[in-house]
């Protein structure tokens, strides 16, 4: 391949999605191999001390890199407009390398409030054992934001949409307001992927991922992914990962770079699907909202216009009853698959308040929308008159 080629940036998205990252070996593999190897083997003692000191360029042991893994980085990486990206063992650990290489006791985040369960709960609970503390603001409301800067904060952190209640956060105006106060933006991509937002390119610094969720999608492998500059993650996020060893195996990271490379034609089928589950789900008696970026009825639908490509496959909707009515909706569902993930082919159905966000104190969590009555969605690629027969069976059970 010409060094032209390679410079994925002259490449379009869903080329570089197939393409990016994959060198044949002398093996003409067409499918890129999984080197299942935790060390590697030098040519001499001087050569095993050349890469031990990093003088030379090249494998050593799999907790820094594997080839398998580092198709991955770079494939995802040329995808998000990054210069590098560092796989990690799941999206957790994905934030977690991202606060352990860029944070030190003293230092302050500001974090939306709609964030994934785990995230608030790292944030709150564990990140303060390590004098690390964090303010939590209502997503889409920048003077909050602006105000709850202190001299010591490093780092503003957000999910965009939210989920389940699909908020949406403008990423220029707070990657302008995080450098103007000399913070970082981290925005977790996991909701729409490369193939609906690109951070980035709004002036984000750093992109974290589940790739647990889309990336894989189809519900096999855990894993995470860091991206940014090469300064950032190339050098203090690869640090951190290298020693502290949460890092992604190279089967998982062969299952994602076989997903990454339906990514655009899932994320565009699952976010069409949604949109036609949303335009029904509001028209259901009884039914108090539906929470989708692609509905005109969303607060923020023009934003989410400019700042995605699609809406995403995630809509959450209310229904009268709080939690037992809630619960009769979804037991009576028969097809669609009653888990808490999301980002699979499958269509799979949650009660958040109970279920991913039961850690959060009930008050917090009604105050970011998570009521008792609030179910939520991730669609799938199904047909959507299957799904809707199945979700009627919710509301001829609640009736
Ligand atoms: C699932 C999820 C995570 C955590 O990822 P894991 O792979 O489960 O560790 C982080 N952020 C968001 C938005 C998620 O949906």
């Amino acid at each position: 391949m010409s060094d032209d080629q390679k410079d994925w940036r002259k490449l379009g998205f869903r080329t570089r999605a197939v393409r990016a990252g994959h060198e044949r070996t002398s093996e003409g593999e067409q499918s890129e191999p999984i080197f299942l190897s935790s060390s590697y083997v030098f040519e001499s003692s001087a050569q095993a001390s050349a890469r031990f000191a990093g003088d030379e360029p090249g494998n050593v042991y799999s907790r820094y890199t594997n080839p398998t893994v580092r198709i991955f980085e770079q494939r995802l990486a040329a995808m998000e407009e990054g210069e590098r990206c560092v796989g990690t063992a799941s999206g957790m650990s994905a934030i977690l390398a991202t606060c352990m290489s860029l944070l030190k006791a003293g230092d302050h985040i500001v974090a939306s409030r709609a964030l994934f369960g785990a995230t608030i709960v790292m944030f709150d609970t564990l990140l303060p054992r390590f004098g690390v503390t964090t303010s939590f603001v209502p997503l889409t409301d920048l003077d909050a934001w602006t105000q709850a800067i202190s001299p010591s904060t490093r780092m503003l952190f957000l999910e965009t949409p939210s989920n389940p209640t699909t908020e949406i956060a403008d990423i220029a105006a707070l990657a302008e307001l995080a450098h103007a106060r000399g913070c970082l933006l981290v925005v977790d991509n996991c909701v729409c992927t490369p193939a609906l937002q690109r951070p980035l390119t709004l002036g984000a610094d750093m992109v974290v991922h589940s790739a647990t969720k889309y990336l894989d999608g189809q519900g096999r492998c855990l894993g995470g992914a860091v991206v940014g500059s090469d300064a950032l993650v190339g050098v203090e996020v690869f640090s951190f990962m290298r020693t502290a060893g949460p890092t992604m195996s190279p089967f998982n990271a062969w299952v994602f770079l076989k997903g990454l490379e339906t990514l655009d034609l899932r994320m565009h089928a699952q976010s069409r699907n949604a949109q036609i589950l949303a335009a029904w789900l509001e028209t259901r008696p009884g039914i108090q909202r539906v929470h989708f970026p692609g509905l005109e009825s969303h607060p923020q639908h023009a934003l989410a216009a400019r700042q995605q490509t699609a809406p995403g496959g995630l809509l959450a909707f209310e229904i009268p009853g709080g939690q037992d009515a809630a619960w009769r909706f979804i037991d009576a569902t028969v097809l669609v698959s009653k888990t808490a993930n999301l980002g699979d082919t499958k269509t799979l159905i949650t009660h958040p308040a109970s279920t991913t966000h039961r850690r959060m104190p009930p008050e917090a969590r009604n105050a970011v929308g998570i009521i008792d009555g609030l179910i939520r969605i991730a669609v799938g690629l199904e047909d959507t008159d299957d799904i809707k027969q199945d979700l009627q069976r919710g509301f001829d059970a609640i009736r």
